[in-house]
């Protein structure tokens, strides 16, 4: 079995990165610049933002982190939001969901810019994707196509199961592995709580991506012999004898499908690492798209 680590796959895309905005800097050139935008006090979202913060550091990009209380309203957020779009040294803006109830999340993801929407979750972003033209690829996807370029896994002819078919994860992930491109060319199954005989589908596929979100849902019964599985989940399972008080677990049994398939992903360690890869690849983009215009 092959672990696909996505500490060295994500550290190989970050050197790059590196060496790219290095070069920019030498040349005189702005420094790319994401904004984030952290809504309230959820613990998981705070380590997802200050990892996203800390990744931008260490490449040598500029960040804003843009803390507002829990109790901002819609509005206000709107308003930020219309700032960092108009601010001209910014290149990227995310704001980090899920958002307060009383927000509605389509109507924020609208407001960003299309040329700043280094998440890639804007309408507009998502419509380009499925037509096959240039775009914001959302992170978590591009961070999964990153990793099977890294680890030249072959995906052409193959049979992909995707499970879960979110806007952020499962659907642009089956558009991107049916799409005409090297890392794409499978034939693709998209998998959702309505699926009646999951484990049987799940077992005809040469490549299978669990985000779903249920915690080791996908065990050995499932998985057939040498497929590659990407398990996307990550869930804050509580373990009283862990430190922080939980544990994070992926969607698939590690141990046990490790000892059928031919290549899988760890949690923590694997997806989650590609999701920032992405996003500042996307941000980086976003940088020559709009010096270039
Ligand atoms: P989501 O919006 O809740 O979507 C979950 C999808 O899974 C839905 O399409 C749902 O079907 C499907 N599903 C749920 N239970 C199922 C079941 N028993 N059988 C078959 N399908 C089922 O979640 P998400 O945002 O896509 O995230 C999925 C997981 O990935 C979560 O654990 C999340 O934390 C994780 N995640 C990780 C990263 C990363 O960087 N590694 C990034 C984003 C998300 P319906 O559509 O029918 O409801």
């Amino acid at each position: 079995m092959i672990l696909l680590d996505g500490k060295i796959a994500s550290a190989a895309v970050r050197q790059q990165l590196t060496t790219e905005v290095a070069g920019l800097k030498a040349a005189g050139k702005r420094t790319p610049h994401l904004a984030a935008i952290l809504v309230g006090n959820n613990g998981a979202s705070e380590t997802y933002v200050a990892s996203k913060v800390k990744h931008c550091e260490e490449i040598g990009f500029a960040s804003t982190l843009v803390r507002l209380p829990e109790t901002t309203t819609e509005a206000d957020l709107l308003a930020k939001i219309s700032e960092l779009n108009q601010a001209p040294e910014i290149d990227g803006i995310l704001v980090q969901l899920p958002l307060p109830k009383h927000i509605n999340e389509q109507l924020v993801i609208q407001a960003i810019d299309p040329s700043k929407d280094v998440d890639g979750f804007h309408p507009a972003s998502a419509g380009k994707l499925v037509q096959g033209l240039p775009t914001f690829i959302p992170a978590t996807p591009y961070g999964i196509m990153l990793m099977l370029e890294h680890f030249n896994i072959t995906t052409k002819g193959k049979h992909a199961v995707v499970i879960g078919r979110s806007n952020i994860v499962g659907r642009p992930m089956s558009i991107l592995l049916s799409s005409n491109s090297q890392y794409g060319n499978a034939t693709v199954t998209v998998c959702h709580s309505h699926t009646p005989n999951l484990k049987e589908i799940c077992l005809q596929g040469d490549i299978l991506v669990a985000a779903l979100g249920r915690p080791e849902f996908v065990k050995a019964d499932m998985v057939k012999t040498g497929a590659i599985v990407i398990d996307v989940g990550i869930t804050r399972v509580e373990d009283a004898t862990a430190k922080k008080g939980f544990r994070i677990k992926g969607d698939v049994a590690f141990d046990e499908v490790a000892a059928v398939a031919g290549a899988l992903t760890p949690v923590p360690g694997g997806v989650g690492l590609m999701t920032i890869a992405g996003l500042l690849k996307n941000t980086l983009q976003a940088y020559y798209q709009r010096n270039a215009g």
